[in-house]
């Protein structure tokens, strides 16, 4: 059983960490984690007060897939906890990854 990666509590929700543009629109990607409902309703009040709930007229969407798992990756440093993800995260967030070496270089 998937644990969250914040508090260890079960059963979890999804976290699709990179989000999607819109309420309506698919996901950018699947790089997901496993987080109670709690760190999971926390997680998005920290997204919405950072502006990052969804994409902003005009931004980049690469800049915020990028910024959102900077942020996760973070917070889960801060406190000293490990990432319980999703099957086929890991190879996304590669993916993610190397569209920004692309991008960058
Ligand atoms: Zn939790
Ligand atoms: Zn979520």
């Amino acid at each position: 059983m998937s644990r969250c990666s914040f508090c260890d509590a079960s059963p979890v929700q999804w976290h699709h960490v990179c989000g999607r543009p819109s309420p309506s629109a698919p996901y950018f990607n699947e790089i997901v984690i496993a987080l109670c409902g709690r760190c999971h309703s926390r997680e998005h009040t920290v997204l919405r007060r950072l502006g990052l709930e969804w994409l902003a007229d005009g931004s980049d969407p690469l800049a915020h897939e990028l910024a959102r798992l900077a942020l996760l990756c973070k917070r889960l440093a801060d406190e000293d906890d490990s990432w319980h993800v999703g099957a086929g995260s890991l190879r996304e967030v590669q993916q993610l990854t190397l569209r920004a070496v692309e991008v960058l270089a």
